[in-house]
């Protein structure tokens, strides 16, 4: 007998945002507006340049591809519009180069009690 699974809940995607079956979309290869992250961020991965050995894993294991490699200046670069603290690329560091430190320790910290939520 196969294993009864959970019953999931339903999400209510609002039409603009609706994808229809057999539908494309872009491979997110550069910045899509639609997705930037609103004010919800509580946490936020602060690197540290020294212990980071640029192994890449965190550029890999983000789901919203926030961190590149740059070249020139030889160090990894976070994307502050798109993160959205989820923080795998944190717990996948092999270096512990990179710390989770709530957002409303930054001035444009996105947790901001003036913006709605
Ligand atoms: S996973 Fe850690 S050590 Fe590797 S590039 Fe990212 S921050 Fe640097
Ligand atoms: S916290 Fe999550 S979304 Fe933000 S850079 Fe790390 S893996 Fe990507």
């Amino acid at each position: 007998m196969s294993k009864k699974l959970p019953e999931l809940g339903t999400i209510n995607v609002p039409h603009e945002r609706s994808v229809p079956f057999g539908a494309i979309t872009p491979a997110p290869v550069h910045q899509q507006d639609l997705f930037i992250t609103s004010n919800w961020r509580i946490v936020r991965p602060v690197i540290d340049h020294e212990k980071c050995t640029r192994c890449l894993t965190c550029y890999i294991a983000c789901p919203d591809s926030c961190w590149a490699y740059n070249e020139k200046e030889d160090m990894m670069e976070w994307n502050t519009n798109f993160c959205k603290g989820c923080q795998i690329c944190i717990h996948e560091c092999p270096s512990d180069a990179l710390t989770a430190v709530p957002e409303l320790d930054f001035e444009d910290g996105v947790v901001r009690l003036e913006k709605p939520f």
